[in-house]
């Protein structure tokens, strides 16, 4: 329809305009990052004083340049395309919780794995590591007074399509259907100055380039679940 294409015009012009500014944030970032390195070993012992103030630093530049990072694989996905290859769901998702553990163990979360997925999916290897620890860190941050967290992988048919489901259940603070309606969109966030909402935007770019599907299931207090398709690797 005319307001499908007007969307989709608008995406494309505002992913042209976010990689340039990305691009040119990526810079200054560099710049502040290496001089900070100077300030520090110029200042030597005395460093420690403010070691505090140098780490918040550190981390704020760190936070800029990931959101650089995220908008940029937002706006030219192609870019980052790497090796693809196969893999089993299960040990992706083994691969991944290593990555999340001081979080889970700081929200008191606990997590039952299922594994039963015999099929290989086809995927660049820290793609398809992105799109787990997305979805695990959302549902980390939907239980900030602990839960329970599920990860299932399971063979699973669509239609005539042979293929593998990732499902990642929580027991976190759901989600009205406005909101569950909008969690793909690009930029949509509830998160405030935390979030970029491109996280699931990202994700579901990422899988559908692989030929899969990403949706979602929620009720307010009462969790949500999303469930990642990937056709079966030939
Ligand atoms: P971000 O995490 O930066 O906000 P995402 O694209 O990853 O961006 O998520 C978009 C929004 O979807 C979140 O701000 C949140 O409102 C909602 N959301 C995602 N996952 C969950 C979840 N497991 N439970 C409740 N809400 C969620």
């Amino acid at each position: 329809t005319t307001k499908q294409l007007i969307m989709s015009e608008k995406l494309a012009a505002i992913g042209e305009i976010t990689a340039g500014v990305a691009h040119e944030i990526n810079n200054p970032i560099a710049v502040m990052q290496g001089n900070l390195e100077v300030i520090r070993s110029v200042v030597g012992d005395r460093a420690e004083q403010a070691r505090v103030e140098f780490q918040l630093l550190d981390e704020q530049i760190q936070r800029i340049s990931q959101i650089v990072t995220k908008l940029l694989q937002f706006a030219k996905p192609e870019e980052f395309a790497g090796f693809i290859d196969r893999h089993a769901p299960g040990l992706a998702v083994a691969d991944c919780l290593p990555l999340v553990q001081h979080l889970l163990a700081r929200a008191a979360i606990e997590v039952q794995l299922e594994n039963t997925a015999e099929r290989l999916v086809l995927m660049n290897r820290t793609e398809l590591q992105q799109v787990i620890v997305n979805l695990v860190v959302n549902a980390i941050h939907a239980m900030p007074d602990g839960g329970r967290l599920a990860i299932e992988t399971r063979d699973s048919d669509r239609g005539e399509r042979r293929g593998v489901e990732i499902v990642v259940s929580d027991s976190g603070v759901g989600m009205d259907p406005d909101v569950a309606a909008k969690v793909f969109d690009p930029f949509f966030t509830t998160k405030r100055q935390e979030g970029t909402g491109l996280g699931l935007s990202i994700s579901q770019t990422l899988v559908t380039r692989q030929g899969g599907a990403i949706s979602v299931t929620s009720h307010p207090g009462k969790g949500a679940t999303f469930v990642v398709w990937l056709p079966e690797a030939e």
